[in-house]
């Protein structure tokens, strides 16, 4: 799960962290207010999307000159002017994909002035099993460049979870930075911080860039991005309070209601599977058939018939579904109760594409029997191969 730009800061600071004073607003009304309760003279107005790359990004409607998704503005009228501007505009940056994002929150903050631009990020380095930093001085822009031209200039530094951030670690991180005096002091006092809260949290990505050395010399989060670890949410209700369900895409955020693993894909068959492994199995073959999975939705183990019915409507809502192929293997899952709740759903939804069913292990007999019985336009296959001949067939008409 995702959060925005201030919320993150929020977090941040709660652990003790130095982020700027700022303020969220919903509606230009609110920005005369906020940027009065700031110090001034410098301030920033910043678009709140679950994306990055805001400060290059265009927006749709303004035109190619007018300026991006982050602002500075050097008066309260300026902040003003600018909110109104952005404010409901459609932001297009490289992480957004060319639709864009409508910008529906601001934050406006008090500016800094800027001396270095650092990066800084916090992972879990599943090479070696640990949280790790990863640290450069080119910060500020595209990182994915600098890794890709200049690997030399990003250091990583894994931390070992019974020691904690140490000494020895502090001084390769603050080397690799080039930090010195009170900038240093500043990081020895952050980069702990940024690691309690990571682990406390359970996030599983904590991005600052950039990381700033302003010109009075003392260090600042300028920019927070932060994903948290979807199955540890049940114990931070309030990460969970933080949500912001219009970031997301309506048929995960309905997926994750049930607990089903719905991944969107961009080809034309949807998949109901159980199982991760049966997944790939069935992507794989659907492409050796030369047609592409539209997504793939896994009931796992043990779902009920509601929660199939589920799956089987989040599937069809898709437009790009053009045909679905339910694939399972009956184990803990139960044929008939797969069979009972793709039967409910299409006598619910109705089934405007071809359907090819393969059903293989515990009451098998009895699923197929449902769906014989059901009256509907089901294909049934008898194994994985002549499951995705079928719908391929069925596509190409
Ligand atoms: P992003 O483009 O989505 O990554 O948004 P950032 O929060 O990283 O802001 C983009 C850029 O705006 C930064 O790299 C800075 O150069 C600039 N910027 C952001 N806040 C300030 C500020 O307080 N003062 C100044 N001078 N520049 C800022
Ligand atoms: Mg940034």
């Amino acid at each position: 799960m995702n959060i925005h730009e201030y919320q993150a800061k929020a977090l941040l600071k709660s652990f003790g962290a130095p982020v700027a004073e700022g303020v969220a607003i919903f509606s230009a009304d609110e920005a005369e207010a906020a940027a009065k309760s700031l110090p001034g003279p410098l301030y920033v107005v910043k678009s709140q999307i679950h994306a990055g790359g805001r400060g290059k990004g265009k927006f749709k409607e303004l035109g190619p000159d007018a300026k991006g998704g982050v602002r500075l503005a050097f008066s309260i009228e300026e902040a003003k002017a600018h909110a109104k501007e952005m404010l409901g505009h459609t932001l297009v940056t490289a992480q957004t994909g060319p639709a864009g994002k409508q910008v529906n929150r601001l934050y406006i903050e008090d500016g800094a002035d800027i001396d270095r631009e650092l990066y800084l990020s916090l992972l879990v380095d599943r090479s070696v099993g640990q949280v790790a930093f990863v640290v450069s001085t080119e910060g500020g822009m595209d990182i994915e460049a600098v890794a890709h031209d200049t690997p030399e200039k990003i250091v990583n530094v894994a931390i070992n979870p019974e020691a904690g951030v140490t000494a020895d670690d502090l001084a390769k991180l603050t080397a690799a930075l080039k930090l010195d005096g009170e900038a240093k002091a500043d990081a020895e006092k952050l980069f702990p911080i940024l690691y309690k809260a990571f682990v406390e949290k359970d996030m599983s990505l904590l991005e600052i860039n950039p990381l700033i050395v302003m010109k009075n010399g003392r260090m600042r989060v300028l920019d927070a991005k932060v994903s948290f670890d979807g199955n540890a949410l049940f114990r931070h209700d309030d990460i969970k309070a933080l949500r912001d369900e219009t970031e997301e895409d309506a048929k995960e955020i309905e997926a994750s209601k049930w607990d089903l693993a719905y991944v969107a894909l961009d080809g034309n068959i949807g998949c109901m599977v159980n199982g991760a492994g049966l997944a790939m199995a069935t992507m794989d073959i659907i492409k050796l058939y030369g047609k592409e999975p539209a997504n793939f939705c896994d009931v796992g183990g043990g779902a009920g018939k509601e929660k199939v019915a589920a799956a089987f409507k989040i599937i069809t809502a898709d437009p790009k579904v053009e045909g679905i192929l339910v694939n399972i293997f009956g184990g803990i899952m139960k044929c008939d109760v797969i069979a009972e709740g793709v039967v409910a759903a299409v006598q619910e939804v109705g089934l405007k594409v071809p359907l090819v069913v393969r059903l293989e292990g515990t009451n098998v007999e009895l699923g197929k029997k449902i769906l014989n019985e059901s009256g509907l336009a089901i294909t049934a296959a008898d194994d994985l191969d002549d499951a995705a001949k079928k719908i391929v067939a069925a596509i190409n008409g």
